[in-house]
């Protein structure tokens, strides 16, 4: 009975060649393959983006980034700078590096090179530095 029930079972060659069942889509050999693969990948992404960011997020989360950021917003007097010339009064939101951490990076620390802005300021400047750069 059992034999007979086996015999009638379909097959298919797996692109290994070898003989699997019908319903699977490869043999268990090739599928740990494929997702060892695939785990490799995904470890690899995460590396590279992770490393690519690490310096500054590491930057950002530094006591002297927190300190120079904390003389800046003394020094706006805690409100948009670029609200301020306009003589509008808004509370900042963000402490924003005029040239770019990416770009120079010694000037990460350079209180001349840092402004308090709101988020609407925050976001226009970005627009116009994506553009020129
Ligand atoms: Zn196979
Ligand atoms: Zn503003
Ligand atoms: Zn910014």
């Amino acid at each position: 009975m059992y034999e007979e029930n086996e015999g009638k079972m379909l097959k298919k060659i797996c692109k290994c060649g070898k003989l699997i069942p019908y319903n699977l889509k490869m043999c268990d050999e090739c599928k740990s393959m494929m997702e060892s693969k695939r785990k490799q990948n995904r470890k690899y992404y995460r590396k590279t983006t992770y490393e690519r960011d690490n310096k500054y997020n590491k930057f950002y989360k530094s006591t002297e980034w927190k300190k120079i950021r904390q003389l800046a917003i003394v020094r706006d007097h805690a409100l948009c700078k670029d609200c301020l010339n306009s003589n509008i009064i808004t509370q900042y939101n963000t402490v924003h590096h005029i040239v770019p951490i990416k770009q120079d990076w010694s000037k990460r620390l350079d209180i001349n090179n840092l402004v308090c802005l709101c988020e609407s300021c925050h976001q226009r400047r970005h627009v116009l530095l994506n553009r020129r750069g």
